[in-house]
């Protein structure tokens, strides 16, 4: 059960043609998977959050943890994360060192599995339905952009219960309201736009299209404080928890008050089991779970067993377009806006790496 390798790989799949053009706002969609290799040929995956940073996300792995862990046993996971963290915190405890580690924690709960031969939701504890349902999280168009009608229309015709719009004026939240009707739950993101004074202003503009939650409002993602005064101010419910590593910062965005919905990112947070701790602060202090996941390869499928298990979170975001190829040689089950968590070993879920290797951007 000894790790022999440890490797972080780029690929760039860029995004399927859109039935209009549009500028793309989403930015090179580079993906960083892992894969630790363990001496009884069980390889792990694992993905390491990697929009707009694929080779310091790559870098971290390959030159700094792999290190850490070759020659380790596999199975010890919370001490292997744990050295982790600790012998990589003075080069910043947030960010890509966290995503990297995400990554590599993610393999080896993979490989756990694999070795188990259950799938992860089964080696945690087992999951109270293997159905989640999915919302439609559409990218950031120009203004009032026609994409957003056309995309609306598309997912409530797909079956998808909820919409999620990352438009910044009223009118294109008005626009996405229209479509989808009253009785369908909206959310908009904001991706740190605003200050507290601007956030109010506007949520309070956008009160009329009943949000059932506005994401990440505040400039910048740290002012717990900025964010508490908007919600209390305007009773909106807020969201935010993406730009959030480990749950000390959960813990400190639950103590401020700052929002109603938690959102770790399991590329991001720290791994299975950081997400997992962040899960269980969230039901204890009585705040809900909205998890982050615009992913498409085993962060995607991670989330689903995650969300599965614990139950927690109703719907997993699906970000809103396709990639020119299937990650996945079995594409994960996604119907009338619900998936099937997979239940093969591990996140149930196999690379396709010949599929990918046109796409395999040299880590530099
Ligand atoms: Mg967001």
């Amino acid at each position: 059960m000894k790790i022999v390798d440890v490797k972080a790989r780029i690929f760039a799949v860029p995004p399927r043609r859109m039935e209009t053009e549009v500028p793309w706002v989403f930015g090179r969609l580079a993906q960083v998977f892992v894969e630790v290799t363990t001496d009884d040929g069980l390889v792990g995956i694992g993905e390491a959050y990697a929009y707009g940073v694929p080779k310091a996300s790559a870098a971290v792995v390959n030159e700094t943890l792999r290190p850490l862990l070759v020659g380790e046993d596999a199975r010890r996971i919370a001490q292997l994360t744990q050295r982790m963290f600790q012998k990589t915190h003075l080069f910043g405890r947030y960010g890509v060192t966290t995503f990297a580690i995400s990554g590599v924690e993610m393999a080896l709960w993979d490989l756990a599995g694999k070795r188990a031969g259950q799938p992860l939701y089964q080696l945690l504890g087992g999951a109270a339905g293997t159905r989640v349902p999915a919302y439609a999280s559409l990218v950031r168009y120009p203004e009032e952009h026609e994409q957003i009608r056309l995309d609306a229309e598309k997912a409530m015709a797909e079956g998808f219960t909820m919409l999620k719009v990352h438009q910044i004026t009223v009118p294109s939240v008005a626009m996405a309201r229209e479509v989808i009707g009253e009785d369908v739950p909206l959310t908009v993101d904001i991706n740190c736009e605003w200050s507290p004074f601007e956030a109010a202003r506007m949520a309070e503009a956008m009160h009329e299209y009943e949000l059932f939650w506005l994401e990440e409002p505040v400039w910048p993602p740290e002012d717990y404080l900025g964010l508490a005064q908007v919600q209390a101010s305007t009773g909106v419910p807020l969201s935010s928890g993406e730009n959030a590593c480990t749950a000390h910062q959960f813990k400190a965005m639950m103590d401020a008050g700052a929002v109603t919905y938690l959102q770790p990112s399991v590329t991001k947070v720290g791994g299975i089991a950081e997400w997992l701790n962040v899960a269980r602060l969230v039901q204890l202090n009585g705040f809900e779970l909205a998890p982050h996941s615009p992913y498409f390869g085993p962060g995607l499928a991670a989330t689903l067993h995650l969300i599965a298990h614990t139950g927690q979170g109703r719907w997993i975001e699906k970000i809103y377009f396709d990639l020119e190829v299937e990650l996945f040689k079995e594409p994960l089950q996604l119907a009338g806006g619900v998936y099937t968590v997979p239940d093969g070993p591990g996140l149930g879920v196999e690379l396709n790496w010949e599929a990918l290797a046109a796409f395999e951007v040299a880590d530099g």
